[in-house]
């Protein structure tokens, strides 16, 4: 007889999303004509720019003619696309080599897949709140112990807070992990660490003999000029840390699927490099990132792809100046929106997040995430995502400042 693996069994599922579908499908039920405004979910909302567009059609019919069809892609991407990903890490000034690069299909699934190539006895250090793929994944291979409903945290888990209290800029944890995960900029919090907080992580990975799995998949929307736009600025860093890209958020690929992951050959156990181990991997378990997409990727660095992405990129972030300013006025205190499309608020005092999501939902019709859906350290905040269109951002706001 078969046996499952037990430890999908441990995992509390993820309430977060299905909830909050369920809380809005109540309400409407109730209320049919309730206009509701959705600032929740992290999905963006623009098309794709005509440059990339471009690149697809022609790639398309490339496909559609014997002499230029392509069948199954380079294990790991296109030399077109590591090329165009190379010389982008080039001009931040970051030494990336070409076989250093893996092409996939997003930052999710690298993400989530990236653990396996590390032993099952690593300690795993996550900032809370946290994108929920990096502790669900490790959940999935076994390495993080026993949850505790009551605390809502894994027994093997090591957990760095990041609140307001210390400015959203996680602590060395008092226990050594071995692996630690940085997202920055953040999701959900918005915020993120300067070059040199950066490099105090890096610094202490070296020291302690970690890898830093550090998530980019918002650098587009890196505005200031003292947060580094990659963890390769940082020195060192090439030493011990993977950065995972993705091509979702800064050019509007949720629906297309394209990221990539850079395992610098410098970082090894003893003689074995890990960017071995994920050729190895990625070799065996992935057939390579469509040839239509990939073109499309190599758009994204075109001179034309470049100034198009940045545009809609301003527009999201206009926006999140909308919620920044809208928030600010009605009384509220407010994080993020900086360097990323989210923009975390504290719950009016004895309000908890749950609290707050039915207060915005029944008075303001607006549809937010709360804080503690990721994390026992979110509890107390709230999410708002600058992913809408412009005049629905506005109408939300002006709802939210008549309340
Ligand atoms: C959206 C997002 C990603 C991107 O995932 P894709 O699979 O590339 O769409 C990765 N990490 C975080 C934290 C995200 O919010």
């Amino acid at each position: 007889m078969f046996q499952i693996n037990e430890n999908y069994g441990k995992l509390p599922g993820s309430y977060l999303f299905s909830t909050i579908a369920k809380k809005v499908g109540e309400f409407q039920a109730a209320n049919p004509d309730a206009d509701l405004i959705r600032l929740g979910i992290g999905d963006v909302t623009q098309p794709i720019v005509p440059a990339i567009i471009e690149a697809m059609h022609k790639a398309v019919d490339e496909m559609g003619n014997k002499e230029t069809f392509r069948g199954y892609a380079p294990e790991f991407g296109y030399d077109f696309l590591r090329r165009a990903i190379a010389d982008d890490y080039r001009e931040k000034g970051c030494d990336i080599a070409e076989d250093e690069i893996f092409v996939s299909d997003g930052a999710k699934s690298d993400s989530a897949n990236i653990q396996e190539i590390f032993s099952e006895k690593c300690r795993v250090a996550v900032c809370d709140p946290v994108y929920p793929v990096y502790v669900d994944s490790n959940v999935m291979a076994g390495r993080t112990g026993t949850w505790d409903e009551k605390s809502g945290l894994w027994s093997d888990v090591i957990y760095m807070p990041c609140t307001a209290e210390n400015g959203f800029v996680p602590e060395f944890p008092k226990e050594t992990p071995d692996l630690i995960y940085l997202c920055l900029p953040n999701n959900p919090t918005g915020t993120t660490l300067t070059k040199s907080q950066l490099q105090q992580w890096v610094d202490y990975a070296n020291r302690i003999g970690a890898v830093i799995i550090y998530d980019g998949a918002y650098e587009a929307y890196i505005s200031e000029s003292d947060v580094a736009r990659s963890v390769y600025e940082c020195e060192g860093a090439k030493g011990c840390a993977i950065e995972l890209r993705s091509f979702s958020k800064n050019a509007g690929f949720t629906g297309v699927r394209l990221g990539f992951t850079v395992v610098p050959k410098d970082i090894r156990c003893g003689k074995t490099a890990l960017n071995s181990l994920w050729a190895r991997r990625h070799g065996t378990k992935f057939n390579g990132a469509p040839y239509i997409v990939q073109r499309a990727g190599e758009a994204v660095y075109s001179k034309e792809g470049r100034a198009q992405i940045k545009e809609q990129v301003a527009y999201y972030m206009n926006n999140a100046g909308i919620i920044k300013e809208g928030l600010t006025e009605a009384g509220y205190r407010v994080f993020g929106g900086v360097n990323a499309p989210y923009i975390w608020l504290k719950t009016p005092e004895g309000m908890d997040s749950w609290s707050f999501f039915d207060y915005l939902l029944k008075e303001a019709r607006v549809v937010g995430t709360p804080g503690v859906g990721f994390g026992p350290s979110g509890e107390g905040y709230f999410r708002l995502t600058a992913f809408g269109d412009q005049e629905n951002t506005v109408r939300a706001l002006d709802r939210i400042r008549a309340l």
